[in-house]
């Protein structure tokens, strides 16, 4: 019988309190990126936890673009972010929205604010404001513009808002407390002026909302109920319930933290990434070598990996970190079944088989995949030229080397039992045609007489082969010496972190198109290159090799 585990994260729990409470009687979630930045695997995480939990619940999710600081946004990150989501599968239906699109609203806001008493045009500069603001362990001062009358402040924030001040010259305050211990409470900024063009709203504005005011407006007006963010914000909660009490909406939006998603030794946030995008050392967003969901994608990550790293990362209010070997893991699971094993030569060597006749081309059968039949098989051909991987030939062999060397016998794939009979280097002093002999009797790779063999490599027929270039990756910093520099805080590159070879594929794949994936026998998975792989120039990136040196923490979830 199948046994269910209900093991419900805390935030499942809170949700299902809060229903069973009638403090909500539907569920609705957001992920509100700002569009200052393409999505990496963190807001993965934000984003299947918001759409996992609103579809669990029979809820609605919403996509909203938190888009209320025009300095740093652009339309590229919009379109980029919405199709990251949409690949992931996070469907947000005809739920989408823009956070500028309240602005109107947000202004109102502030004015029902002010007419509470709520709050004050302040004409501190940004110095004078850190002075005022007090330490952990001292109180703030007042601000001298909190005794202005309701009367002065809305004539000052209209001024604010028709563009009478400079940038900086003016900033409208909560009225709030400023002896409170949570420093976010002592009279935080809600609105400054900005003279500056939004991607969205253009010239209409020149002021713009900050952050902790506009986020719990945008989640009550869309009737979220349950704003689930990371930790740094746990400290703005005060300020967020201080904000939909203040303003009376009917049913307020309740936030709730979890801690985020981080990666040993890989660089995970946006801030860095840019960086490394910006300092040109990677070629863009969607550089294989970055998590960034565009990246990943491009590398050949699937969303049903992603989505199921996701999930054995769990969702906790603590904060801890992942490997990178887990989440290769689920890519190698999801690929397994689902993809053709081809051979692939890589470093490419071409062995010649003197005693197989000139002319002849024999097709031999393989499977597509050994563990699913169902992906059918193909006819591979076999000649007296063929290129197998610069890695399975030695002309001076260590110990426990059972691939190719001279004297050595090993099993070509399906084919036959091949012999080294010498080799011959170019003019650089490389190994350049190692040749061999074929033992009839061997056909399929299996010897009548028992004769066994150590070693079986894959090989492709040379007149048939299609050249190609695949690209190797490692971590794009140096694991021994840590992420950061402890110095200057710059990042420890690896200068490895990419490799270009030659290679040569079967026939079959000439025709490959980008995001398509491959196993290339004992080399690993291989994706074409969205970007730089073209007919007649096909570029593979490796998705992840075979080995793996991960298990499975649990009885496999
Ligand atoms: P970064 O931390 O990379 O600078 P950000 O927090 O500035 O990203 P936003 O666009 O503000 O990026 O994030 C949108 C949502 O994604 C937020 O709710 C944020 O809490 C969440 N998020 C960001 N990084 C992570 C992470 N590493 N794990 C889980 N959620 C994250
Ligand atoms: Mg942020």
């Amino acid at each position: 019988m199948e046994h269910e585990t209900v093991s419900r994260n805390f935030i499942e729990m809170e949700i299902d309190k809060d229903l069973a409470d009638g403090v909500y009687d539907t569920v609705c979630t957001r992920f509100p990126p700002e569009p200052n930045g393409y999505l990496h695997i963190g807001h993965a995480k934000s984003i299947l936890l918001n759409y996992g939990i609103a579809k669990q619940y029979g809820g609605t999710f919403h996509m909203r673009f938190d888009d209320t600081n025009p300095t740093k946004e652009r339309a590229e990150f919009v379109a980029s972010i919405k199709e990251d989501i949409q690949w992931l599968g996070a469907d947000w239906g005809d739920k989408l929205f823009y956070a500028s699109d309240y602005f109107d609203q947000m202004y109102e806001a502030a004015v029902t604010l002010i007419r509470k008493g709520l709050a004050y045009v302040s004409d501190l500069d940004a110095q004078q404001m850190r002075e005022y603001r007090g330490t952990l362990t001292q109180p703030g001062r007042e601000d001298p513009g909190r005794g202005r009358s309701i009367e002065e402040n809305l004539a000052l924030f209209e001024a604010m808002k028709n563009g009478e001040f400079a940038d900086g010259e003016k900033v409208l305050r909560a009225k709030i407390d400023m002896a409170s211990g949570n420093m976010n409470m002592r009279d935080p900024v809600i609105y400054r002026v900005a003279h500056m063009a939004h991607h969205n709203t253009g010239e209409d504005w020149c002021i713009y909302p900050m952050y902790d005011f506009a986020h719990p407006i945008e989640d009550a007006i869309e009737g979220v109920t349950h704003s689930l963010c990371t930790l740094e914000f746990e400290d703005h909660r005060p300020l967020y319930d201080w904000v939909v009490q203040s303003l009376e909406y009917p049913h307020p939006p309740r936030q709730i933290e979890f801690a985020k998603l981080y990666l040993n030794n890989v660089v995970t946030g946006k801030r860095y990434i840019k960086k490394l995008v910006e300092d040109g050392i990677v070629d863009g967003w969607d550089d294989p070598r970055l998590v960034s969901v565009c990246g990943l994608r491009r590398r050949g990550y699937t969303p049903e990996s992603i989505q199921k790293f996701i999930e054995l990362c769990g969702v906790s209010k603590a904060h801890s970190t992942a490997d990178m070997a887990m989440l290769e893991y689920c890519i190698r699971e999801d690929l397994k079944l689902k993809k053709m094993r081809v051979s692939a030569a890589i470093d490419p060597v071409k062995v010649i088989i003197d005693n197989y006749p000139q002319g002849q081309v024999e097709y031999l059968e393989m499977e597509n995949n050994m563990e699913n039949p169902q992906l059918g098989v193909r006819q591979v051909p076999f000649c007296r030229e063929l290129y197998i991987d610069g890695a399975d030939f030695m002309p001076e062999p260590p110990k426990k080397y059972f691939r190719l060397f001279p004297g050595n016998e090993v099993r070509f794939m399906k084919a036959y039992y091949l012999t080294c009979t010498g080799f011959e280097r170019d003019a650089d002093g490389n190994v350049a045609v190692v040749h061999c002999t074929y033992d009839p009797q061997t056909k399929g790779g299996n010897s009548p007489d028992g004769r066994k063999v150590k070693g079986t490599i894959h090989w492709v027929a040379a007149p048939f082969a299609v050249e190609a270039e695949v690209r190797l990756f490692e971590n794009l910093v140096d694991e021994e010496k840590g992420v950061y520099n402890k110095e200057d805080g710059s990042l420890n590159l690896n200068p490895n972190s990419l490799t270009k070879k030659t290679c040569y594929v079967e026939q079959g794949l000439a025709d490959a198109q980008a995001y398509d994936s491959f196993q290339f026998i004992r080399n690993g998975f291989f994706c074409v290159d969205s970007k730089d792989s073209a007919k007649g120039h096909l570029v593979f990136n490796r998705t992840v090799s075979l080995k793996s040196s991960f298990k499975l923490p649990t009885d496999g979830r």
